[in-house]
């Protein structure tokens, strides 16, 4: 490793050797960092890049903010708190992770970081319409997170466009807030009786101002091709979501639709050194609190991995790996 990091240097590519780099820079890499920091760990955060996918909101339901929190302010804090405890930070975007001896990242820019041990918290993101103004009107109006976003459509009519369980999931709690939900995708019953379908119809544009965001959409019936007008200032996609692990290239065990699996109640992934947090690793209930909580669990087990390659008679103690069985709460975290 030393040799083919020398040869590196001589040909002028950008290296830098690394115990703990932490790759992405929301929640659950912020969470992990802090702690990382406090370890003595000198984390590198690899803080990647605003997701345009993913607007700043107001976060009501965080313990400790009573008046709520601006998603990116609580970023900017996390990030302030992580930097105060030694946590260091580098703008990328990882394009490859490979492991030799060390972890190798590739970023983007064309340099590369090797470390002993990794942990990706990179997150996920909602699959697309690829319609226009999608982006433009994300949170104003076009929503991707229902239960996030539900309460703000209180006594209004809301779309939902998509089929199957996740369609189905979304207009089932929206139907809790709005007076109506109208399903354009093909979902099966049961379900509450303001919740509409129309399977045979299909958003096919978004129509609304900078002012108002999304006013009406358009459909058109799939048979037909007639066009109509629906109006509405909320539309929620339910297209499916997908972790962002392209770096990946069958590096780790992932499940089915990508999420990377994790031992035990541990997030220790399939490859000894690399660690997971956050979304990206979570198939269900993606929230901040957890998100923060698993990169707090990941810093005590990426410490616990680097003490013991250090000095293999230092056991790993809080070894959660095996433990598949029921536990306490606190003691998962
Ligand atoms: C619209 C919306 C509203 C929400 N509202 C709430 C709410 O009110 N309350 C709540 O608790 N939760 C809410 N959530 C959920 C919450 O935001 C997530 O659970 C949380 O952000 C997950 O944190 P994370 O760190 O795992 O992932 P993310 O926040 O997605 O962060 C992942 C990070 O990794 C980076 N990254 C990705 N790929 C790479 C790469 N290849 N190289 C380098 N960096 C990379 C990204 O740029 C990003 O910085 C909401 C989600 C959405 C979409």
């Amino acid at each position: 490793m030393k040799t083919l990091l020398i040869s590196l240097c001589f040909l002028g590519v950008a290296l830098a050797q690394e115990s703990a780099v932490i790759i992405g820079g929301g929640p659950a890499g912020l969470s992990a960092a802090i702690w990382a920091a406090r370890f003595n760990l000198k984390p590198l955060v690899i803080e990647g890049a605003q997701d345009e996918t993913f607007p700043s909101f107001l976060v009501e339901n965080y313990p400790g903010f009573p008046d709520g929190i601006d998603r990116d302010h609580f970023i900017a804090l996390l990030k302030t708190q992580a930097k105060k405890q030694g946590a260091r930070f580098q703008q990328g975007w990882v394009t490859v992770l490979e492991k030799t001896d060390d972890f190798q990242i590739n970023l983007s820019d064309g340099s590369k970081i090797f470390s002993k041990a990794v942990i990706i918290a990179t997150g996920r993101r909602k699959i697309r319409l690829g319609l226009e103004k999608e982006v433009e009107f994300l949170g104003k109006g076009i929503g991707i997170c229902p239960l996030c976003e539900g309460p703000l459509y209180q006594g209004e009519i809301v779309a939902v466009t998509g089929d199957g369980e996740e369609a189905k999931r979304e207009a089932c709690l929206l139907s809790e807030w709005a007076k109506q939900v109208i399903v354009f995708g093909t979902i099966s019953g049961p379900f509450p009786e303001n919740v509409i379908v129309y399977p045979e119809k299909e958003v096919i544009e978004l129509v609304g101002d900078e002012l108002e965001g999304l006013t009406h959409l358009v459909i058109q019936d799939k048979h037909t091709l007639m066009r109509d007008v629906f109006e509405t200032h909320g539309l929620f996609i339910a297209k499916g979501w997908t972790p962002n692990t392209a770096f990946l290239h069958g590096l780790l065990q992932q499940d089915e639709m990508g999420y990377i699996l994790t031992k035990g109640l541990s997030s220790q992934t399939s490859l000894k050194g690399a660690f997971s947090a956050g979304d990206v690793s979570t198939k269900e209930n993606h929230q901040l609190v957890l998100a923060v909580a698993s990169g707090c669990r990941a810093a005590l087990d990426i410490k616990e991995y680097l003490n013991h390659e250090k000095d293999p008679s230092i056991p790993i103690v809080d070894n959660l790996l095996e433990r598949e069985s029921y536990s306490s709460y606190g003691s998962q975290l």
